[in-house]
């Protein structure tokens, strides 16, 4: 056993490091297995600034989004990516005997994090119909400090009400944190629940320039929240989370062309999207489709490895989640462009 084997911590041994689907891919490159943008925007770059450190929280990236959020400056804080924010929530909220809740099926970062500060997981899955089990989730809440909630969901695609969202907060009113994680809302912006974060201390929001933005690869997230939230955050996140080309491009991505821009390429995204769900509940050996607020779809086939494979030879990659809770038999693609959507079509219409 290495030195550094020896030394690892404990929770961190049995853990292995990420590794993208896309490494085994030889060939084409249709890439819809992590619900990124299709679209690859053109953003100016300003070198001049790149001999000094960026501003620890840069003013005018945080105004933008608050703006485009509809919240207050002091309610926002950015970080790399949604990803970073889960850590940030975990590594200020929990101490080391207490926990998160999460409701799988569900986006697995929230575990992943949790394990990594050495935090314990209480899952309390989602019903049938994909909503909370919240007489489940008031039987377990001993113990809990961030409840971690996506909405529209990853991977299901289903949203949970306004309704439930307000059960949980009141639930964990003065005793946990409840993260609304909204990194797909651009979507379906009806089901945001940013408005609320001045009514509800415990509320935080997670959201992404990766998804409906198109900007997977600068890495920049958001956390919105009453300011005393946003403050502890800030206590735990390191110095320089956001550089200045992520900043510069973000401000651009933010501004009043950016966002245009952003809306008209989810409409074409919704075109796509409004394709696959069609062919696929005519594919004959298809059995489930479910519906979807986001920019993927999930469905259920009975031939899920073949037809996974089949893809891979023909060089489309999606995601295979069928060995998780409640999804046996699923699959998800994420919505590409029309050429893209061309060729997925044609290989699973000639699938059987
Ligand atoms: N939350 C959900 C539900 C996601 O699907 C993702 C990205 N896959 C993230 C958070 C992380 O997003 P980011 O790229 O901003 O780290």
């Amino acid at each position: 056993m290495s030195l550094a084997e020896q030394l690892t911590r404990q929770n961190i041994k049995g853990l292995v490091p990420y590794a993208s689907a896309r490494r085994s891919m030889s060939g084409g490159r249709i890439w819809l297995n992590a619900n990124e943008s299709p679209f690859a925007n053109d953003y100016q770059l300003d070198s001049s600034v790149l001999n000094r450190y960026p501003d620890f929280q840069p003013p005018e990236l945080i105004k933008s989004y608050a703006q485009f959020a509809g919240v207050q400056t002091n309610q926002v804080i950015a970080s790399r990516g949604a990803d970073e924010a889960i850590e940030l929530l975990i590594r200020t909220f929990c101490e080391n005997d207490e926990s998160i809740m999460i409701c799988p099926p569900t986006y697995g970062m929230y575990a992943i994090s949790a394990e990594t500060s050495n935090i314990n997981t209480k899952k309390v899955p989602l019903n049938a119909d994909f909503s909370l089990n919240l007489d489940a989730m008031a039987q377990q809440k001993s113990g809990v400090k961030v409840v971690f909630i996506c909405t529209p969901n990853n991977p299901t695609g289903s949203v949970i009400s306004h309704e439930q969202i307000k059960a949980v907060l009141d639930m964990f009113e003065g005793q946990a944190i409840v993260a609304i994680d909204e990194a797909y809302i651009e979507f379906s912006p009806e089901n945001s629940v940013a408005s609320w974060v001045s009514q509800y201390p415990n509320l935080a929001v997670m959201r992404t320039l990766s998804k409906a933005f198109a900007l997977a690869g600068i890495r920049c997230g958001f956390t919105l929240a009453n300011q005393h939230i946003i403050e502890a955050m800030s206590k735990v996140i390191p110095p320089y989370p956001i550089s200045w080309p992520v900043a510069q491009i973000a401000c651009q991505a933010l501004s009043a062309d950016g966002i245009a821009r952003m809306q008209s390429q989810l409409g074409c995204i919704n075109e796509q999207k409004a394709r696959i769900a069609q062919a696929l509940t005519e594919l004959p050996y298809i059995y489930e489709v479910l519906p979807s607020a986001s920019n993927f779809i999930m469905f259920r086939t009975e031939h899920k490895k073949a037809l996974f494979d089949t893809l891979i030879e023909q060089g489309i990659l999606i995601r295979d989640y069928s060995s998780q809770v409640m999804l046996d038999n699923s699959l998800r693609i994420s919505v590409g462009n029309k050429e893209e959507t061309d060729a997925l079509l044609s290989v699973m219409k000639a699938f059987n």
